[in-house]
């Protein structure tokens, strides 16, 4: 049996642990991993696999943690383009759309903004999408477009208070266990 020394002995083997062995490994360094279940048994068995990048994690001036899941979005389109690709998304917006009170763009609106009563500015939402779009130093994927729901098919199944809408792109991937 051998018994060198290795460089890294991971425990578990859901998307985190399979992901650094698979990043070390890449890197020359020697690994393990222990998995108590069956790889990708866990939590990893329900991801949808979307390379989302965190756009609503902004709700929560998660602004660093964006942006390197942003980054890092760049990299695995790069890395895997055969099991990966760019999925279109329809932001629907309506002035009158409440949004989760307990978060930090909620607290601060309140402060500034009390009469929105957990709404927000379209200019609100677009400067997220702004930010989505720029924060992670994008090269690949468009940026955000805003579209006009009253006419194309996006906004055809929605109530008419939804007249307009933003569009952006996220990641899809194939990657699976079993
Ligand atoms: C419905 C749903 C949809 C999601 N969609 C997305 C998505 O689209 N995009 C995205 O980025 N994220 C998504 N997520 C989140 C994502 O799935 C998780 O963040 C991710 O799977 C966590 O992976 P993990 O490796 O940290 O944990 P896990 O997958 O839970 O892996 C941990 C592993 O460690 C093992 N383990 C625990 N203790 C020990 C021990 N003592 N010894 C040995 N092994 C041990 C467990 O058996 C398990 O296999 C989604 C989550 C859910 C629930």
């Amino acid at each position: 049996m051998d018994r060198q020394p290795l460089d890294l002995f991971i425990i578990g083997g859901g998307i985190n642990g399979c992901g650094i062995a698979r990043d070390a490994a890449g890197r020359g360094l020697s690994v393990a991993l222990a998995e108590k279940g069956d790889l990708g048994g866990a939590t990893s068995s329900a991801s949808t696999k979307l390379f989302h990048g965190g756009l609503r994690y902004l709700e929560f001036f998660e602004f660093g943690l964006v942006k390197s899941a942003l980054k890092e979005r760049e990299i695995l389109l790069k890395a895997m383009p055969h099991i990966s690709w760019p999925m279109r998304f329809v932001l629907p917006y309506s002035a009158d759309m409440r949004f989760d009170a307990e978060t930090q763009t909620s607290r601060l609106l309140s402060w500034i903004m009390p009469w929105m009563k957990g709404r927000r500015p379209a200019w609100l939402i677009r400067l997220g999408l702004f930010m989505y779009d720029h924060l992670g130093g994008r090269k690949i994927l468009p940026a955000t477009q805003t579209l006009d729901l009253r006419v194309g098919p996006e906004g055809a199944p929605l109530q008419d208070r939804f007249e307009m809408g933003y569009e952006y792109l996220i990641v899809g991937s194939k990657i699976r266990f079993w």
